[in-house]
């Protein structure tokens, strides 16, 4: 039996919130934010190690569902080494991945990320997707908290 696109993109976010990436704070961190999604529950604080302009370290810990730890987790992945411009239209992107149609075949740039399209069916589900990526925002512009409300 072949696996459908839909059960590898459970099994990544099975995986990554199972055994999140780059989890537990940054000891040598330059911002963090802590982010709160009221809706579900879920508390996930970011720590982001600028040096210069550039990511070299990214962490997240705190709690929440499925969802909103392997977003977290695999944006971790995704950012780290990136500029703070790249961050800013990586984050624009996701926004629009997680909340807008597009076509299947866009996916590819997105890899792992794409299991979280399966929120946008579930606009309560859309706010635990997209919380890891409202706290980096808040991280680098200097705030110490964000919310999806
Ligand atoms: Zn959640």
């Amino acid at each position: 039996m072949t696996a459908t696109p839909r059960d590898l993109y459970d099994e990544v976010i099975l995986d990554h919130s199972k055994q999140p990436r780059n989890f537990g704070p940054l000891a040598n961190h330059t911002h963090h934010a802590d982010g709160r999604n009221p809706i579900c529950g879920d508390e996930i604080s970011v720590y982001l190690d600028l040096d210069e302009l550039l990511l070299k370290g990214i962490a997240f810990s705190g709690q929440g569902c499925a969802i909103s730890k392997a977003s977290a987790s695999l944006m971790t992945e995704d950012l780290k080494n990136c500029t703070i411009a790249q961050i800013k239209d990586r984050v624009e992107e996701i926004m629009k991945l997680l909340t807008e149609e597009s076509e299947s075949d866009a996916f590819a740039q997105f890899g792992g990320l794409a299991a979280l399209t399966g929120v946008r069916s579930y606009p309560a589900r859309v706010k635990c997707a997209t919380l890891p990526w409202h706290t980096v925002l808040a991280a680098l512009s200097g705030k110490f908290s964000a919310s999806t409300e």
